[in-house]
């Protein structure tokens, strides 16, 4: 919690005058009960209208002043908290976009929206409260105290006797309340996750008919989160009003003690008065403070896991020193890398070594979980490599900016992925200063023209959240007219043919070989019709290399090969 406040330094100023305005609020408070004692024992008494008119004019006047500065301190503690919460929203977003795909593995995304959206409103709430009570709560119990016991000595013995049994009753509040708020956040957690999936995967829930299932699944979570809500306010509504009966059995304390002590004439009425006051504002002061006590925990459960987000250090971060690999043009070469993912026994890919020049097409074909996707997203660095090193134009990449690196790739991932937007927007997403005839000439390599141009709407149709208004392969296409809108060094295609028809894919494979002349391609593919005429045919298996080289070639000499090809090809087609 301490951490996350040093987030609030650029508003060091305004939290000053906050405190400052509450300081004077609470003196005018604790000002208040002494002045109208003041009238009553001396105004009243002696009969001095005037007397009563000028006190209650300054006590207006003290009140007026009260007034303002609440008004003014709760203005600036909202804008503080409410940037501060800002302020702390964009941290975190930047955070995780910094995130190596590992680090996001970690978390999940589920708990990242939570902790983006609750926890940090959370801390923005508990923030305000302590802006506000900071100062006046210690301020009016201290000084109410001081007060009442400079009013009357003996009378003050109730107070001695009552704040024991309101400590102890915020302790109880706080030791039951503190592992419940605790609770909860985990559980809003759950239920962001059901809703996630239930909303992202409904096609597959209903396809089969899994949708009572999924209701009931949201329903555990939800009834969950609930009876937790209800048991916390359960405690925080007790403690309202037994607050309130306490209050009031000590003011008739005070009025039963307090009448026999002026009846001896030890008293007089107006401090009788004066001394309730005191006592109902230390009263208030401890609830307030009881409020805190419950509502710091939660705050401070869910600073914690901001925190564990902020905290993370990017295990990918650029070097340094880095260095511009500008003096040649899409060069690729892998030496004896070797990667695992975390927590995996065997790593995912072993001693892969193989260079890749301009003009030329690299494809890499094996069978599912061979490791292909994952060799791919190496180049643009999404991992970190164990060992071995990736060289782009003769530097380590680990040497480059992730920018600058990635700026030389042109990569469509094996999962399309489009934003919600335009179609000219999507495109642009690979370069933003596309022009028209760019875009254009873009989605017609991809073999996206034509179906855009039958929309309605055309380029300026809408793609729906997630691209839910495109068909697979449409999608595909649009995520290639993405990456050619580049012109990149190095294109990267993930299995992106796959949801094509065999007519679009060879079509698509014809004017990619025009556009691509001066790059480096690297295609993952699964059919070997795709894959065939390329210079350089890698075969996976198991993260290993089993076989490098021509289609010819690897006939005569690649085992796998010999298989894939045999399962997809008729014995005319080889020959
Ligand atoms: P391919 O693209 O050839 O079908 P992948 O490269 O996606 O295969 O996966 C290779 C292996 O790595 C698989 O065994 C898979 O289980 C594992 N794997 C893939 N992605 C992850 C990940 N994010 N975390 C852990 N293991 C993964
Ligand atoms: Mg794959």
């Amino acid at each position: 919690m301490i951490k996350l406040f040093k987030n609030l330094k650029p508003y060091s100023a305004s939290i000053g005058i906050v405190l400052v305005l509450m300081f004077f609020q609470s003196l005018s408070q604790l000002y208040l009960p002494t002045l109208m004692s003041d009238i009553v024992d001396i105004g009243v008494v002696m009969g001095d209208t005037k007397y009563i008119l000028k006190v209650g004019g300054f006590m207006l006047l003290v009140a007026i002043g009260g007034t303002i500065s609440t008004v003014i301190a709760s203005f600036f503690s909202s804008k503080i908290s409410v940037g501060f919460g800002k302020d702390l929203r964009r941290k975190v977003f930047t955070r995780v976009e910094s995130f190596s795909l590992n680090e996001f593995d970690k978390f999940g995304t589920s708990t990242l929206i939570t902790r983006t959206t609750n926890d940090i409103t959370q801390v923005q709430q508990v923030t305000i409260l302590i802006l506000r009570m900071m100062v006046s709560a210690p301020m009016m119990c201290i000084g109410g105290i001081v007060m009442a016991v400079s009013r009357d000595v003996k009378l003050s013995l109730v107070i001695v006797v009552i704040i024991p049994v309101l400590v102890a009753l915020i302790a109880v509040v706080a030791k039951k309340g503190i592992p419940l708020f605790k609770a909860m956040q985990l559980k809003i957690d759950k239920i962001n996750l059901v809703t996630r999936e239930g909303l992202t995967g409904i096609r597959v829930i209903r396809a089969f008919n899994r949708i009572d299932s999924e209701k009931k699944r949201f329903n555990d979570a939800n009834k969950d989160l609930m009876s937790t809500a209800i048991k916390v306010n359960r405690i925080m509504a007790s403690l309202f009003p037994i607050m309130m009966l306490l209050l009031n059995l000590t003011t008739v304390a005070i009025i039963w003690f307090g009448g026999i002590r002026i009846d001896n004439g030890n008293m007089q009425v107006g401090d009788l008065m004066a001394f309730i006051q005191y006592v109902m504002q230390i009263m208030f002061a401890l609830i307030m403070f009881s409020m805190m006590f419950v509502m710091v925990p939660r705050a401070s459960a869910s600073a914690v896991r901001i925190n564990e987000v902020l905290e993370v250090n990017p295990e990918i971060k650029d070097s340094k020193k880095t260095i511009k690999a500008d003096s040649k043009r899409g060069f690729i070469e892998l030496k004896d890398v070797t990667f695992s993912y975390h927590g995996a026994e065997e790593p995912a890919l072993k001693n892969i070594s193989f260079s890749a020049e301009p003009g030329e097409v690299t494809a890499i074909i094996g069978g599912t979980g061979s490791g292909k996707s994952t060799l791919v997203n190496l180049i643009p660095r999404f991992y970190d490599i164990d060992s071995g090193s990736i060289y782009i134009n003769g530097v380590d990449i680990r040497e480059m900016t992730q920018e600058d690196l990635r700026a030389k790739i042109g990569f469509v991932p094996q999962k399309a992925v489009l934003f919600s937007g335009t179609i000219t927007q999507n495109i642009k997403y690979g370069k933003e200063n596309a022009t028209d005839d760019e875009i254009f000439h873009a989605a017609e390599i991809a073999q996206a023209a034509e179906f855009i141009t039958e929309m309605k709407e055309g380029f300026d149709s809408f793609i729906s959240q997630g691209g839910t208004n495109v068909s697979g392969g449409q999608k595909q296409r649009l995520s290639i007219a993405r990456a050619l809108v580049r012109q990149p060094e190095i294109y990267v295609f993930d299995d992106s043919f796959s949801a094509l028809d065999f007519k679009t894919d060879a079509k698509l494979r014809i004017a990619l070989k025009n556009e691509t002349k001066e790059s480096t391609v690297i295609i993952v593919a699964q059919r070997v019709s795709t894959v065939m005429n390329a210079d350089r045919i890698i075969v996976l298996d198991e993260g290993s290399i089993v076989g490098m080289g021509k289609h010819k070639e690897l006939l005569k000499n690649c085992e796998i090969y010999r298989e894939i090809v045999a399962s997809q090809l008729s014995e005319e087609e080889l020959a």
